[in-house]
This record gives C-alpha cells, sequence and structure tokens, in this order.
C-alpha cells in the first residue's frame, strides 16, 4: 500500500477549509485573532489519511502540537461525518 504523498496544501484550499471552520480553531475554539491557525490533517498521511477538503481541519498551532502526542476521538467522529 502505497502512502498519501505530502504535497503543499493549495491557498484556495487552506482559505475554503479556514472559512468552513469560521476561522476558529476545530479543538479550543480559538480564533486567528487570538492565536496562529494552521490547517490539520484529521487522519495523518502516515495513517493513511487523504489530502482530501474532508480530512482537513483548522487547528491552532498548541492543538497541533498537543495532537502529535494524543489522538483526540472526537476527530475521529468528525471524520466519520
Ligand atoms: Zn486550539
Amino acid at each position: 500500500m502505497s502512502k498519501t504523498p505530502r504535497i503543499p496544501i493549495p491557498l484556495e484550499v487552506r482559505k475554503y477549509v479556514f472559512q468552513r471552520d469560521k476561522y476558529q480553531c476545530q479543538s479550543c475554539g480559538k480564533t486567528s485573532a487570538e492565536t496562529e491557525l494552521n490547517i490539520d490533517h484529521i487522519i495523518p498521511l502516515a495513517s493513511g489519511g487523504s489530502n482530501d477538503i474532508s480530512n482537513l481541519q483548522t487547528l491552532c498551532c498548541n492543538c497541533n502540537q498537543r495532537k502529535k502526542h494524543h489522538f483526540d476521538p472526537r476527530f475521529r467522529r468528525r471524520f466519520s461525518n
């Protein structure tokens, strides 16, 4: 099984995800005014996730860092919607 290559997320896609998530971190709810927001792969590419919009969410840099150490089950639920 080949892994999804880690490609840069196009600007339009980043913008779409930020707008869909209302420029809020999907874990702690902070906005772009309060913190730096990143695009996160809900299912990491290393675990078979895709670069599809349904696998992308807005996270602040703090939550993004934390997620690397702890997989939040909420992300899985959201992904299955
Ligand atoms: Zn956050």
